[in-house]
């Protein structure tokens, strides 16, 4: 059994910031636009996963879980 993870790591993605609209790409550590230094995980939504582009409008839940 897994314990839920408040705050899991953010995921290796381009990102988009819905402050000043600006797309960069995330790798690791702390997520934060380069633009306007927002770090509001509330405003920052993945625009394109990493390892799977193609998918990335079909991931549930359970890739996250499943793990
Ligand atoms: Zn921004």
């Amino acid at each position: 059994m897994k314990a839920k993870m408040p705050n899991k790591p953010s995921e290796a993605a381009t990102y988009l910031c819905n402050k000043c609209s600006k797309q960069f790409k995330f790798e690791q550590g702390t997520l934060i636009c380069p633009s306007c230094q927002n770090t509001n995980k509330s405003d920052l939504v993945v625009i394109s996963m990493k390892d799977n582009p193609e998918e990335n409008q079909m991931y549930t839940e359970d890739d996250f879980l499943g793990g």
